[in-house]
């Protein structure tokens, strides 16, 4: 089998970041419903918020009016605002009409957004209250999903991280084995999800769960004897959550491409001491068609730059993948938050060279987009018509969390979403101009 590609000598763990406090330009947290609503089968996502929130919804999800999504939005009228109405009342009166007429909704999510009269309900306190009434059909939780406070894949986290207190306790020796069991954290696609726990099985790890579960009868305890390893790089506030019951980390690079899903499933490997032939014979077929998928879009990806803009947190661990598969070269990776720990693995692959920038200051970072040029960039959807229009190329990135893109059967799918917006840009250029690019 073929081996990895040699890490370089000095990564970028401890690159210096450029750190930006200013005008930002992404979704906020209520985008995550989009997903998470679909992954939690038996979960109702209620956005405590304005019309722009119900408008932002309606339009991400592409809503079909009458297949009755599990999520909504309670929209704080005029009236709310003029403090003439009771919200918590009105809320409540809600959320009793909706769990009526909804008997397949088990978990409630109270969800905040940005406007100063939805900040001013405690809805933590509301949760409270309606889980009280509730109980034990539909528990009720909440969290933030306010432009204010979140990034569009952050509403995941805090969502995540709200229902860990919640989960069961685990007792520290739960297998007869004594082998700990392990918790696959972050909501993939059921699909995707499947394909992760046919390799972990093959490689002979049992008492495997995921958070979050797909109905609220399969959430996973939690305790000393779980060790868990993290799918998305945006999931800190669940990762300390998770540390905080005594769950452990499994450190890896994400599971993107050959190479980061081979070691992300070599460290969960490393903990439940799986011979390595036995590693080798599950992953050889797999890894070889996840290299076969990558190689057929060198021709577009290799030799080529990429600009980030923030956006998604999965910047870092896209750079890895881009530059050490696929022959880019990275020139700035901007995030909205570098958590090392979380980071740290993917970091250490980098090889020195590009920017990385945390946060945003939007005009300053256009300026050094302009200024660098770059083949490709990967910015918000607000952003990528103005720099198309400016001659840039540009990939949304908002299709990397919507696309499944985890682990070797989608790694050619991964690869291709960078290089279709270069292919398009090579037709579309008239023959002078790519002479001269
Ligand atoms: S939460 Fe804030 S940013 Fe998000 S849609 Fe509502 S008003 Fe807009």
């Amino acid at each position: 089998m073929s081996i990895l590609p040699t890490p370089p000598s000095q990564g970028c763990r401890e690159t210096p970041v450029l750190k930006e406090r200013g005008q930002r330009e992404v979704f906020c947290g209520l985008t995550g419903i989009i997903w998470l609503h679909r992954k939690m089968q038996d979960a109702f996502f209620l956005v405590v918020g304005s019309r722009t929130c119900a408008h932002l919804l309606q339009s991400a999800a592409g809503v079909m009016i009458f297949a009755e999504p599990r999520f909504g939005t309670a929209i704080l009228e005029e009236k709310d605002l003029a403090g003439l109405a009771d919200a918590n009342e009105e809320l409540d009166r809600e959320v009793a009409r909706l769990i009526a007429r909804r008997p397949d909704i088990r978990q409630l999510f109270l969800v905040g957004s940005c406007p100063s009269e939805v900040i001013k309900l405690d809805l933590s306190r509301a949760a409270e209250r309606l889980s009280a009434v509730h109980a034990p059909h539909v528990r009720v939780l909440n969290y933030s999903g306010s432009g204010i406070e979140t990034t569009f894949t952050q509403g995941e986290d805090a969502c995540l991280a709200t229902l860990v207190p919640a989960l069961p306790e685990a007792s520290a020796q739960s297998t007869p084995d004594q082998a700990p069991d392990l918790l696959l954290v972050g909501a993939l696609p059921d699909v995707v999800e499947d394909q992760a726990l046919a390799l972990l099985n093959a490689l002979g790890i049992k008492n495997i769960r995921c958070l979050p579960a797909r109905r609220s009868d399969a959430l996973p305890s939690i305790g000393p004897n779980t060790i868990f390893a993290l799918t998305q790089p945006f999931l800190g506030d669940t990762h300390a959550a998770l540390i905080k019951r005594g769950a452990r980390h499994i450190a890896a690079p994400f599971p993107f491409g050959e190479e980061g899903t081979t070691l992300w499933l070599q460290a969960i490997a490393a903990q439940f001491n799986v011979p390595a032939e036995r590693f080798d014979s599950v992953t050889a077929a797999p890894r070889a068609r996840a290299r076969k998928a990558i190689a057929a879009h060198a021709d577009a990806l290799s030799g080529k730059s990429i600009f980030f803009f923030p956006d998604s947190q999965l910047e870092p661990a896209l750079a890895r993948f881009l530059t050490r598969e696929c022959g880019m070269t990275a020139l700035e990776i901007g995030t909205p938050y570098l958590h090392r720990a979380l980071l740290g693995p993917d970091l250490d692959l980098i090889a020195p060279g590009p920017v990385f920038s945390e946060g945003q200051d939007v005009d300053l970072q256009l300026d050094r987009a302009r200024q660098a040029r770059p083949d490709l960039t990967v910015c918000g959807l607000g952003l990528a018509n103005p720099l198309e229009a400016e001659g840039l190329t540009t990939k949304w990135a908002i299709e990397l969390v919507f696309t499944p893109v985890h682990f070797y059967e989608q790694a050619g799918d991964l690869a291709a979403l960078f290089a279709r917006p270069l292919r398009r840009r090579a037709l579309l250029s008239p023959p002078q101009i790519r002479a001269a690019e």
